[in-house]
């Protein structure tokens, strides 16, 4: 018996993980999956496990009913996408995915706050953190191995997405995670990381809480201040910077400005990107 911290975005990706799986552990089988957090790139595999019992808190399995579905994001991101900037970083994001045959599979058994599995000898503890980078992130915690898979709650060498928030949870999280004493920190984006890799992402975090907060008290529209925060030398190597625009939109919400429709966040996040590219 074994179990599986989160599946692939598409069924191709699914099964090459699966077939790794079975060249690393033979004779072993995935009897537990854990979601946690209900982005399809984190569950849209779920469907290729139907043996396994499937565990997510409640909060991640009603956030996978709201989530944009798998045709939705092949029609974004496909080649019959539209043709304007948004089209553009869609497809350049998420066309090489190919998302048929993908039936979003909520989880099997759902819990709020902690729940302790047994695999063989071996608990594991799953403890929800959400809403934080979604409305029901989770983290898994091996004690006997030093271990945390930490979900999206960590990205390592790329800008984190806040899709919910609140910060302020986000920060405990990472506090919760420091607290275990793992030595080593599986992050859901990026390379294993250790608890001096969780501090720096940290102090990100408490960074862009602060600056969008200021930004949000002058009036600053949420792209704008975006695009006018800004990072020391340690956090400008990462990817994806243009992500900002949708965490700084959340942290506004949080603060209270109503929420924009997700696809006008979006079309901002791809005008971004170009600047940002344009510049480098
Ligand atoms: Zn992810």
């Amino acid at each position: 018996m074994a179990l599986l911290v989160d599946t692939q975005f598409d069924l191709p990706m699914t099964e090459s993980l699966q077939a790794a799986i079975s060249a690393a552990h033979r004779g072993v089988s995935v009897t537990t999956v854990v979601n946690t957090h209900a982005n399809g790139d984190h569950s849209w595999g779920n469907q290729l496990f139907g043996d396994a019992e499937t565990i997510s808190s409640q909060a991640c399995a009603h956030g996978m009913r709201g989530e944009v579905q798998p045709a939705q994001l092949a029609a974004l991101s496909g080649p019959q996408s539209p043709n304007s900037a948004l089209g553009d970083y869609m497809r350049r994001h998420f066309g090489h995915f190919d998302f048929s045959g993908v039936r979003v599979t909520p989880p099997t058994r759902t819990f709020s706050g902690r729940l302790d599995v047994q695999v063989g000898e071996r608990t594991v503890e799953l403890i929800e953190v959400g809403p934080a980078h979604t409305s029901g992130d989770i983290i898994v915690h091996v004690p006997d191995a030093g271990v945390v898979y930490s979900g999206d709650i960590l990205f390592v060498g790329d800008h984190p997405i806040v899709w919910t928030g609140p910060v302020e949870n986000w920060l405990a999280a990472c506090d919760l995670i420091l607290g275990t004493g793992a030595d080593r920190i599986v992050p859901g984006h990026g390379p294993v990381t250790d608890p001096a890799g969780v501090r720096g992402f940290r102090g990100y975090l408490e960074l862009i809480l602060e600056a969008a907060t200021v930004f949000h008290a002058a009036g600053l529209p949420y792209w704008q201040a975006a695009a006018r925060i800004s990072l020391p030398d340690e956090f400008t190597a990462w990817g994806h910077r243009e992500r900002l625009v949708i965490s700084v939109a959340a942290i506004y919400a949080n603060l209270g400005t109503p929420s924009e429709d997700i696809l006008t966040v979006l079309r901002h996040t791809a005008d971004q990107e170009g600047l940002t590219s344009r510049q480098q």
